[in-house]
């Protein structure tokens, strides 16, 4: 699967899952624009390094997907988005009455709108490059939901709504959008948070992966950055061309129960 070619822009790819799909894409020969709301030195190293490593265009453009304009600006400063990932996404967690509404204002722009504000300035450069390929990363709880994550349920179930308008819209042409899925994934941001909860809670390490983070994965694994990445590259493969307005869970059963 060559995507030699192609420009990929992977919003919130500094880190974590945006991070492994940003990779995959490289991997498989497409031009990347990473991204966050930082502009360090390390974020621009992350680019070099990756351009030296997969032999390919890196760039790094900072842009915070909690702003409408910066979206929009992410996109028209790449200057060309074959492959938009939408996958920048934050995290809270309160009962609803007590849902801080600066907190739910940010999961909303951050994990939906900015994904409405991209798709509408990535369409037309798709539609003039005659491809284009939309993967939104939506998460089980698109599909789901859990006590005390109101904002992020419903940003995701927005993002897996959403991924069907655009399919829809876009039918006739040679573009497709999807909604990935994933179950918990094994970021660092994960990662770290292990020990401390073993502590909080006086478990193993293993207990708390097993009974606190993956209760409801019945796999009982974490799903890895880099299939999260996979399954973006083949959604941008011909064999895909026929998938648009779907999702696909990436969850160890969790959906299945
Ligand atoms: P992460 O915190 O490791 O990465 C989030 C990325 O988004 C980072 O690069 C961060 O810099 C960026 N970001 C945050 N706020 C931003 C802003 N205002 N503007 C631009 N970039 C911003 O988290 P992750 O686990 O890699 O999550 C990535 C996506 O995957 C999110 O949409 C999340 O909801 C989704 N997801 C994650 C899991 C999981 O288990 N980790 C499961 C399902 C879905």
């Amino acid at each position: 699967m060559s995507l030699k070619g192609k420009t990929a822009v992977v919003t919130g790819s500094n880190s974590g899952i945006g991070l492994g799909v940003a990779r995959e894409l490289a991997r498989a020969g497409a031009s990347v624009v990473l991204n966050s709301f930082t502009d360090n030195d390390d974020d621009h190293k992350l680019a070099a390094d990756m351009a030296r490593e997969f032999g390919v265009d890196v760039r790094y453009i900072k842009a915070d997907m909690s702003r409408g304009d910066e979206c929009r600006a992410l996109i028209e400063t790449a200057g060309a988005c074959d492959i938009l990932v939408n996958n920048a996404g934050i995290q809270y967690v309160a009962p609803i009455d007590e849902f801080p509404v600066e907190k739910w204002d940010a999961i909303i722009a951050i994990n939906m709108s900015s994904a409405f504000h991209c798709t509408a300035v990535a369409l037309p450069m798709m539609r003039k490059a005659g491809w284009g390929r939309v993967v939104n990363i939506a998460s089980a709880h698109g599909l789901t939901a859990s006590p005390y994550k109101s904002a992020y349920v419903a940003a995701k179930h927005g993002v897996v709504g959403m991924s069907k308008v655009v399919a829809l819209e876009t039918a006739k042409e040679p573009i497709t959008c999807n909604a990935i899925c994933p179950g918990y994934v094994k970021t660092p941001l994960v990662e770290a948070q292990i020990p401390d909860t073993a502590s909080k809670y006086d478990m193993t390490e293993e207990e708390v992966i097993e009974k606190v983070m993956l209760e409801r994965q019945p796999s009982k694994q974490f799903a890895t950055v880099e299939q999260i990445g996979g399954t973006t590259v083949f959604l941008c493969s011909d064999a895909a061309e026929q998938i648009t307005g779907t999702t696909i869970s990436v969850d160890g059963g969790w959906t299945a129960l």
